[in-house]
C-alpha cells in the first residue's frame, strides 16, 4: 500500500469555543506558520465565525470547515444550517457524525448516513467520524462497530464521490479524555477501516482514502501516531484551540510524510 497516494490532513474540532474575533485572531497567528504545509490544514469552526474564519484565511492554505449540517437543504428545521448554505458560502469541509452530535444529539448512523448524502451533493469534503465507547472496547467488538457505522454512513454513496470523503477513528473514550489510543490501536482499527473501504469500493479507492485518528493527538504523541502506516493524519480537538499547539502537529505531519 503506497502512503504517498494520499494527502494527510491535519484538521482541527473547534467543537463550541471561540467567538468571531478569537477566530480572526488564531487565524492571523498560525497562517506564517503553517504556510508552505506538506499536509491539508483544515479549521472546523462553530457556524458563527465561519464568516470570519473565511475571511481571515483568504488567499492562504487554511481550509475551512462547518462541525454539522442537515440532510435537508432548506425547510422548517429551526436552528440547524444545511450543506447547501455552508456550500454558498465556500466552505469545503465540514464534520459529520462526530461522538458528541451522536451521544448528546440523537444522531444515528442513519441521520448521518443522511446527511453524507446532502453533504456529497453539495460539493463539500466530509470528514465521518466512526469510532467505538470504552464499553464497546472492553467487549472487544470494536471492529463490528465501526465496520457499521462506516457501512450506514457511506451507504449508497456512489464511488465517484469517495474523492470528498475523509475518515475519522476516534475511539470514544480517547475525546477530551488525554487517553490516547496507543499507535498499534489507532493503526489496528485504521487498517480495518481501509480494508472495509476496499470490500465497499475497491483497492484503489481504498488506497487513495485519507484515514484520520482522533482522540487526545497533541504535540506529544502525534510523531508515534502519524507514524503508523494507516494513519494519514488527526482530527484534533483540545491540542487545536491554541496555535501554538495546532502549528506544531502540522509541522509534525508536515515532516512525516
Ligand atoms: C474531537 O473532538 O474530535 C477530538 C479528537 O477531541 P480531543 O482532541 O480533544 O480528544
Amino acid at each position: 500500500m503506497n502512503r504517498s497516494l494520499r494527502r494527510p490532513i491535519i484538521a482541527g474540532n473547534w467543537k463550541m469555543n471561540k467567538n468571531p474575533e478569537e477566530t480572526k485572531q488564531f487565524i492571523e497567528a498560525i497562517k506564517p506558520k503553517v504556510e508552505g504545509a506538506n499536509c491539508e490544514v483544515v479549521i472546523c469552526a462553530p457556524y458563527i465565525n465561519i464568516d470570519a474564519a473565511l475571511r481571515q484565511a483568504e488567499g492562504s492554505n487554511i481550509k475551512i470547515g462547518a462541525e454539522n449540517c442537515h440532510w435537508e437543504e432548506n425547510g422548517a428545521f429551526t436552528g440547524e444550517i444545511s450543506a447547501k448554505t455552508l456550500n454558498d458560502i465556500n466552505v469545503e469541509y465540514v464534520i459529520l457524525g462526530h461522538s458528541e452530535r451522536r451521544l448528546y444529539f440523537g444522531e444515528t448512523d442513519v441521520s448521518v448516513g443522511q446527511r453524507v448524502h446532502t453533504a456529497l451533493h453539495n460539493n463539500l469534503k466530509i470528514i465521518l467520524c466512526v469510532g467505538e465507547q470504552l464499553q464497546g472496547r472492553e467487549h472487544g467488538i470494536t471492529e463490528e462497530i465501526v465496520r457499521i457505522q462506516l457501512k450506514e454512513g457511506l451507504l449508497n454513496v456512489p464511488r465517484e464521490f469517495m474523492k470528498q470523503i475523509i475518515i475519522a477513528y476516534e475511539p470514544v473514550w480517547a475525546i477530551g479524555t488525554g487517553k490516547t489510543a496507543t499507535s498499534n490501536q489507532a493503526q489496528e482499527v485504521c487498517k480495518m477501516i481501509r480494508e472495509t473501504i476496499k470490500e465497499l469500493y475497491d483497492e484503489d479507492i481504498s488506497n487513495h482514502i485519507a484515514i484520520l485518528y482522533g482522540g487526545s493527538m497533541n504535540a506529544k504523541n502525534a510523531d508515534e501516531l502519524l507514524s503508523m502506516p494507516d494513519v494519514d493524519g488527526g482530527l484534533i480537538g483540545g491540542a487545536a484551540l491554541d496555535p501554538k499547539s495546532f502549528a506544531a502537529l502540522v509541522n509534525i505531519a508536515s515532516n512525516k510524510f
